[in-house]
């Protein structure tokens, strides 16, 4: 699994504050809802169940990819507070 691998690579200092956030409406409507299978970390997971998108910021490495493949413009980026988000353990 990609948590496995990643847990291998890099460590977190959680943000409480999600540093990406979407648009929900757009998402309902998403043709190819690219971010779920462009995000390395797998954090976007479409809920067939919920008809939404779930999002968890957590696992997130900061690479920035969901917010080129949206085409939408339904992702609200930006880095994590100071001193929160992923730290590369090979840098
Ligand atoms: S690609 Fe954009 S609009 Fe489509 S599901 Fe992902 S965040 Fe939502
Ligand atoms: S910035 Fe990269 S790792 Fe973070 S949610 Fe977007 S695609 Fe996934």
């Amino acid at each position: 699994m990609i948590t496995d691998i990643l847990f291998n690579l890099v460590s977190y200092r959680i943000d409480e504050e999600p540093h990406i956030r979407v648009d929900q409406a757009k998402c309902a409507s998403c043709a190819n809802r690219a971010c779920t299978f462009a995000c390395p970390a797998r954090c976007y997971e479409w809920n067939q169940g919920r008809g939404q998108l779930d999002f968890a910021h957590e696992a997130c490495l900061e690479c920035g990819t969901c917010l080129l493949v949206c085409e939408a413009g339904a992702v609200t980026w930006h880095y994590p507070r100071g001193g929160c988000g992923v730290r590369y353990r090979l840098t």
